[in-house]
């Protein structure tokens, strides 16, 4: 028997309970506002629990991104105790109870994974249904991904609740799903990404099961919702781990279901850890960014630098590489343009100063990303280093004027004949130049 089968009810096992004097979790580490609404809800006869990633990252002695707390309360429960209390979501619906400032506290109601017979004969009207029954706490915890993502602590006593063997592979440091893997990543596929992101962030080997799980059952990410996996992949890159995990999807065969067809390198990879080493190093990532790293070799092999390409041909290849991607994932055509032009700009380091258009491309508001992007990519490589050095002088120099004009602005007296900036050129087409500079 697995350990968790909807179909049937789930295993009698008592948990495992650790009193106060067995764990390091202390209130204090636990934020004042999630404090007041574990114990408002306690002091009113309910259940309150912290739960999810913020007991885990405690219990490891990390600092959590956010504290989610489960209760025996109803979402309508929930609102009566609380003002600043708003219902969200209709797929999952949650209490977001709102403090001073943007905090918010998340307060969810224990749930257990659907029946058969839970379903309304609507097919249309399963979504809403299967996310949203509610359950005891041992159901709850058995709904979640990981053994180590469904630890609960409990405010009245101080300990912390395991019903799935989470402390234990805490201790192994080792991702484990609860359930039989292949139920779990065939009810949901996007749990696979997840499991690689959690080792990935945690520094956690993966479970011999989980591990076959996803070489099975890989090919269903293909039919996770899009949007979802666009946010998982950009989540990645906010925990300064898309080098790592999707240097591993790729050699577990999840990468090219993932984004389809996609195929990574290595320079891709070595690329993307570096780019995580700069978000680590403080430098917020952003999707642009992130797309035009992911694309970048592919790029590149349509349209080298060393080529007869023209500018324009690198805008449209560039263009023709993101876009099905772009499409795929509805991207925002903002940020699709922006990726296009961290792009071509790469284009145009590669082939040095002193073209066409240079004086206009530096002072392209993207031209300081697209050689951060270039020097990032050329690591290790003296010559191309070396080019991009002279582009960072030209930042330099192309911003100068700037201040020179705004010191003239005031007071200084100056011609007012235009000045000429160069030879008079023909108005006929140049056929051949570069258009597009
Ligand atoms: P972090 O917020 O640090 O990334 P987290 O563990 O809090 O990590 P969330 O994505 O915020 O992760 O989800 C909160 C909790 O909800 C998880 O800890 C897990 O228990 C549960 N959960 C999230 N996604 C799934 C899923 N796809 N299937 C089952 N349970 C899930
Ligand atoms: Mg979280």
């Amino acid at each position: 028997m697995t350990l968790h089968d909807p179909e049937t009810s789930i295993p009698p096992e008592s948990p495992v309970v650790l009193p106060r004097s067995e764990h390091s979790i202390s209130r204090k580490q636990i934020d004042e506002d999630t404090l007041k609404v574990l114990y408002r809800l306690s002091r009113n006869g309910h259940r309150a629990y912290l739960v999810g990633g913020g007991v885990r990252d405690l219990l490891l002695g990390r600092a959590p991104k956010d504290f989610d707390v489960g209760t025996d309360a109803t979402p309508n429960q929930v609102k009566k105790l609380f003002r600043n209390c708003f219902l969200v979501g209709r797929r999952f619906r949650l209490a977001h109870i709102r403090f001073g400032g943007n905090y918010l506290v998340e307060v969810a109601t224990f749930r257990r994974q659907a029946r058969p017979d839970d379903l309304p004969e609507d097919p249309a009207e399963h979504f809403f249904v299967t996310e949203n029954i509610f359950g005891t706490p041992q159901e709850d915890a058995f709904r979640r991904d990981f053994t180590i993502n469904a630890l609960f602590y409990d405010i009245k006593t101080f300990s912390i609740i395991d019903y799935v063997g989470g402390l234990a592979d805490l201790e192994a440091r080792r991702l484990r799903v609860i359930g039989d893997p292949l139920v779990r990543f065939t009810e949901d596929p996007v749990r696979m990404l997840r499991a690689l992101e959690f080792a990935a962030r945690l520094g956690f080997s993966l479970d011999e099961k989980v591990r076959g799980g996803i070489y099975e059952r890989a090919s269903l990410i293909a039919e996770a919702a899009p949007a979802r996996i666009r946010e998982e992949l950009m989540e990645l890159f906010r925990h300064k781990v898309a080098g790592a995990v999707l240097r591993n999807a790729q050699s577990m065969g999840l990468l090219e279901h993932l984004m389809a067809g996609y195929e990574g390198d290595e320079k891709t990879f070595d690329l993307l850890e570096r780019i995580d080493q700069r978000t680590a190093s403080g430098v917020p990532i952003e999707e642009p960014f992130a797309l035009a790293a992911l694309y970048l070799s592919r790029f590149l092999r349509t349209c080298p630098a060393q080529s007869e390409k023209t500018v324009t041909d690198a805008v449209r290849i560039a263009g023709l590489v993101l876009s099905p991607h772009c499409g795929y994932f509805h991207v925002a055509h903002g940020i699709r343009h922006q990726a296009r032009e961290l792009l071509v700009g790469f284009f145009r380091f590669c082939r040095g100063r002193g073209r066409r258009g240079e004086r206009r491309f530096l002072q392209h508001p993207m031209t300081p990303q697209s050689l951060e992007l270039f020097s990032l990519w050329c690591a290790g490589d003296e010559a191309m280093l070396a080019l991009a050095a002279e582009w960072r002088e030209g930042l330099a120099e192309a911003a100068r004027p700037q201040e020179k004009k705004t010191r003239e602005g005031s007071g200084a007296k100056r011609s007012r004949r235009p000045r000429r900036r160069g030879p008079r050129r023909s108005k006929k087409p140049s056929g051949g130049g570069e258009p597009g500079s």
